[in-house]
């Protein structure tokens, strides 16, 4: 099994690797010291690992891709630094992703929603801004009253029902299809039809503005790792558990170890990606079936000269098939270069990765120009994301789904039998589908097994 310095070192020739965190909190791993495996070295696996390596223990962490960070991938292919999968710290005040972007000197560029432009392909804008504020209220109050309820309903028809209402009878199906992708698709990345109300009544947020990392998020998985034994290209097949320890199977070897920590995605465990030996508890898998993972697909396109009058960094673009291409990101200035990006959830999403490559990207041209008129300067590069197939993913992030029991998130981060542990962002009931929530579940699991010890 290679070892991640390798990577870590092929990634310092990328100019990837930044300041590291000071491998001198790490404390010697003595030989006598119980042996934990975790899975997965994204932000989950890789904060448990710290925890764990610094309070003595031997750590091996075991990552089935070529490189570390799972769902945080910075490409560079463009010339500068695109994140396919997470972009923001959602909330910077409190936030520990905030506190670890910055003991690894990563600078933050404070992202201002307010900075957007409107472009209304269908003749509405007036009434959409001023519902949008109005529905986003009303449907928060049934959320709370949904979760209370344990009533299963979906968004959707929390939104049927609200259309009787005189403030929103008016709105044309394809309004109410644009506000749900900005008030719920963008965010939960599932279809309002499959989203549970309740889903908007779940977990907390942090406070204070977002930002993203200019230089890469992916920097911040490297930063962690460093000092830790991580083996890439380690895909684990077999997890086997007894009173005695565990024993992984990879790529024809076997891992013996005291303890397992299992952090891949949910897309992952639902598709059985990982075998278990005795089966999981029937608790444990009806939770894996029960929550949903969504799919949220990004384009990027750059450019070789400036978008002309283009000023704001976002832009909402509302059209007649409104999951399409609906919400832009302008990274001119955080990139230093003229780049585009759009998001595209649910069942769009799912549409989108069916091109090939090159047509997505044709696609989000086209809508581009769709909106700023054939003047758009010719494209220099384009980029696209496809989560769904990615066999280390298969989603972007988890939901819940309508009908299910929010509660599910605690049945699926439960350990089993005290010897194997689970982390990981659909794990979390106070941040789910966010990178601070993916790292409190992975410090979460390190202070249980550190427990556990005692
Ligand atoms: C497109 C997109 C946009 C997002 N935007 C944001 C955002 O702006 N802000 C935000 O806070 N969050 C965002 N998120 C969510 C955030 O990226 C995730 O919640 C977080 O990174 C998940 O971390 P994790 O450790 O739980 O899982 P992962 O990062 O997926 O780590 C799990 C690891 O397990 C590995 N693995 C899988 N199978 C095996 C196996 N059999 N053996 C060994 N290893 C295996 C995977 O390769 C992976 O490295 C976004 C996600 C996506 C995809």
């Amino acid at each position: 099994m290679p070892l991640c310095r390798r990577d870590l070192l092929k990634a310092a020739g990328l100019g990837l690797i930044g300041p590291a965190l000071p491998s001198s909190q790490l404390r010697a791993q003595a030989a006598g010291q119980p042996h934990v495996a975790i899975i997965g070295a994204g932000m989950a696996g890789l904060a448990a690992a710290r925890q764990l390596a610094e309070n003595g223990l031997r750590v091996t962490v075991l990552e089935a891709r070529d490189r570390i960070g799972g769902r945080l991938w910075t490409d560079r292919s463009l010339g500068v630094p695109l994140d396919l999968g997470a972009s923001w710290i959602h909330g910077t005040r409190g936030n520990p992703i905030t506190t670890l972007a910055r003991d690894l000197s990563q600078p933050l560029y404070e992202w201002d929603y307010e900075d957007a432009e409107i472009v209304d392909l269908t003749g509405h804008q007036g009434r959409l801004e001023s519902s949008l504020y109005e529905l986003e209220e009303a449907l928060e109050d049934l959320a709370s009253l949904s979760a209370d309820r344990a009533d299963g309903q979906s968004v959707r028809d929390a939104v049927v029902h609200l259309r009787k209402d005189r403030r929103f009878a008016q709105l044309s199906d394809v309004e109410v299809d644009a506000l749900l992708v900005f008030l719920v698709e963008q965010e939960y990345a599932a279809d309002s039809g499959a989203l549970a109300l309740a889903a908007m009544d779940e977990g907390g947020a942090f406070g204070g503005e977002d930002a993203i990392l200019p230089q890469g998020y992916d920097r911040l998985a490297y930063g962690l790792a460093e000092g830790l034994d991580v083996r890439t290209e380690s895909p684990v097949e077999t997890v086997a558990y007894s009173a005695s320890g565990v024993s992984l199977h990879s790529s024809g070897q076997t891992l013996e170890a005291d303890y397992a920590l299992v952090t891949v995605p949910l897309g992952v465990l639902k598709a059985g990606g990982v075998a278990f030996s005795p089966a999981l508890p029937g608790r444990k898998r009806s939770a894996i079936d029960a929550l949903g993972m969504g799919l949220l697909n990004k384009v990027y396109l750059s450019f070789a000269e400036p978008l002309p009058n283009l000023d704001s960094l976002n832009v909402i673009r509302i059209s007649d098939r409104p999951q399409a291409f609906p919400f832009w990101i302008n990274l001119t200035e955080p990139a230093g270069a003229p780049v585009l990006g759009v998001l595209n959830a649910g069942s769009f999403a799912h549409e989108l990765e069916g091109l090939a490559p090159a047509d997505r990207v044709d696609a989000a041209y086209n809508a581009l120009k769709s909106m700023a008129g054939d003047d758009v300067p010719a494209l220099k590069g384009g980029l696209s994301t496809a989560w769904a197939s990615d066999p280390q993913a298969l989603g972007s992030y988890s939901f819940l789904p309508a009908g299910a029991d929010p509660d599910e998130r605690k049945h699926l981060a439960a350990p089993v039998a005290g010897r194997v542990f689970f982390a990981g962002e659909a794990t979390s009931s106070d941040y789910p589908a966010t990178v601070h929530g993916a790292w409190l579940t992975g410090q979460d699991a390190a202070r249980a097994l550190l427990k556990v010890l005692r």
